[in-house]
């Protein structure tokens, strides 16, 4: 058995050419020596398929820096698997164009059987305010293509009895070149001979009629953690669509989380909101207000006397937990006039004497628009 040749030597290009120089080497060699060219010529036969052998190499990165590293007698064997490189067919004209990279670039996918993976799903998922508070476990339903239980994903009766597909070599997809005009285009489609499963099935199973895949619907425990926001997509790696090629991974499950609304509470992000009417008496004089809270305590508003409506009072450490560690927002309350809309006569006349009680009359109108432009300009 002779010595195999060098690549970069089989090429005539040096160790450092370039993928340009690398390309143009082999299209030049490979159109010397191309079968077309050189009819019963099993010389040039040979010379062929040993230019198109060291540019699948050279021309793949990861293969030729193992190339460069190990040579020929790199670790795992030759790289196209036990039988050796085996030729492609390449017409001539393909040649001329730049798509016949992708046919090279197929041969390394077979070993690891380049997988199409399963369908991504996305589920909208509702909580109520507290889990905003608290987190929660939650559990869902969902529909998706999953692994038939029957052949366990197999397709067949008798899981013994797939065989590989030889049409796409069990990858599922074909790589065609298509002549568009001056242009060769390289596609690559689902395999017509195994729609894209990658196997042929004699014996397909009853319950997914040989898919090896059915609509099941499937129970999804998940953890929301305190803090979350509307619109935040959980993602579940795996919990989506099962793949249609047996070695393919499935694909991903994303839960958007929607919060409902708090009946009065608005969101700034672990800030919580509120709006509190209290009455004149209580801005005037002061008062403590207790509420009900999301925290499981009750909340207490302190109304300083003399407060005007619209300021704002902050509750420190009784928002919502800051996602990524210990402390929580605030609560902002912002002080509204509660304003009686309807007076009965005697309420009336009540607040006219206190009016007068109050004795803001004693300050000239003008006094009192001048105290509080200059209050307001600081
Ligand atoms: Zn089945
Ligand atoms: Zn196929």
């Amino acid at each position: 058995m002779t010595e195999k040749r060098d690549y970069y030597e089989v090429l005539g290009v040096s160790r450092n050419a370039s993928d340009g120089d690398i390309r143009k080497a082999f299209r030049s060699l490979a159109r010397k020596f191309h079968p077309d060219k050189n009819p019963d010529d099993s010389d040039a036969e040979k010379k062929f398929k040993e230019v198109q052998e060291a540019y699948a190499i050279l021309s793949n990165p990861e293969e030729k820096r193992k190339y460069d590293m190990f040579g020929h007698n790199g670790p795992g064997g030759s790289p196209f698997g036990p039988g050796g490189f085996q030729g492609v067919n390449i017409s001539l004209d393909d040649l001329f164009g730049g798509g016949f990279d992708g046919i090279f670039n197929q041969f390394f996918g077979s070993s690891r059987r380049r997988s199409t993976k399963g369908d991504d799903l996305i589920y909208r998922h509702t909580v109520p305010f507290q889990v905003a508070m608290d987190g929660s476990e939650e559990e869902i339903e969902i529909e998706a293509l999953r692994n038939c239980k029957d052949c366990d994903g197999s397709g067949s009766k008798d899981p013994k009895n797939v065989k590989s597909c030889p049409a796409c070599d069990g990858r599922g997809r074909v790589e065609r070149l298509e002549r568009l005009g001056p242009f060769t285009q390289r596609s690559v489609s689902e395999c017509p001979s195994c729609g894209g499963m990658g196997k042929i099935i004699s014996d397909p199973c009853d319950s997914c009629r040989g898919q090896g895949r059915s609509q099941q619907s499937k129970r999804v425990k998940f953890t929301i953690p305190p803090g979350i926001t509307s619109g935040v997509r959980l993602r579940m790696r795996g919990y989506g669509g099962a793949s249609r090629t047996e070695n393919g991974l499935p694909g991903d499950l994303y839960i958007e989380i929607e919060v409902q609304r708090h009946p009065w509470f608005e969101r700034d992000s672990s800030d919580l909101l509120m709006g509190l009417p209290v009455g004149f008496s209580d801005l005037v004089i002061g008062s403590k207000i207790e509420l009900p809270h999301i925290d499981g305590k009750s909340l207490t508003v302190k109304i300083d006397a003399g407060s005007e409506p619209g300021d704002t009072i902050e509750i420190k450490g009784r928002g919502l937990p800051i996602q990524g560690s210990s402390r929580r927002g605030s609560v902002m309350v912002v002080l509204k006039l509660d304003m009686p809309k309807k007076l009965t006569r005697e309420q009336k006349k009540k607040i006219s004497s206190m009016a007068d009680l109050l004795g803001s009359d004693t300050e000239g109108i003008e006094d009192r628009i001048r105290r509080e432009a200059s209050r307001r300009r600081g």
